[in-house]
């Protein structure tokens, strides 16, 4: 998928996902990475923001024992919408843009709801991609 960062683009090779974790105890029937991604790949260009972290890319470790505080990333996150442990939508689908979370809550169409936070280290240009149960 094509995403933007800082006025340059990047091409996100499914490939190119080091990681892709879900949170401790978080069950959610059909998670896995496909879901995810076709989220994103839905979702037209998506425009990454830099975010520093205090931790190397695992991946290239570049930096690794270096005398940096932090470490720059381009960072991306969105939130899927869960009904009774199921997959519904997400906060890139048209749905959500149209009508918010609440509107669907109201509805009775959501009753949960996930953090994916998916991080890109500009040296090595692969991506991590977590998913974090989150509330309302
Ligand atoms: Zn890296």
């Amino acid at each position: 998928m094509l995403i933007k960062a800082e006025g340059k683009e990047y091409v996100l090779e499914e490939a190119g996902c080091y990681a892709f974790e879900i949170g401790e105890g978080l069950e959610v029937e059909g998670l896995d990475f496909e879901r995810v991604s076709g989220f994103m790949e839905e979702g037209g260009v998506l425009e990454f923001e830099p975010a520093y972290y205090d931790s190397w890319c695992e991946n290239c470790e570049h930096g690794k024992g270096g005398k940096a505080k932090s470490y720059r990333f381009l960072a991306f996150d969105f939130y899927i919408f869960t009904k009774e442990g199921r997959i519904v939508a997400s906060s890139l689908d048209k749905d959500y843009q149209e009508h918010g979370v609440l509107a669907m809550e109201k509805k009775g169409m959501v009753d949960g709801s996930l953090l994916v936070e998916v991080v890109l280290c500009p040296n090595c240009g692969e991506y991590s991609i977590e998913v974090l149960p989150c509330d309302f």
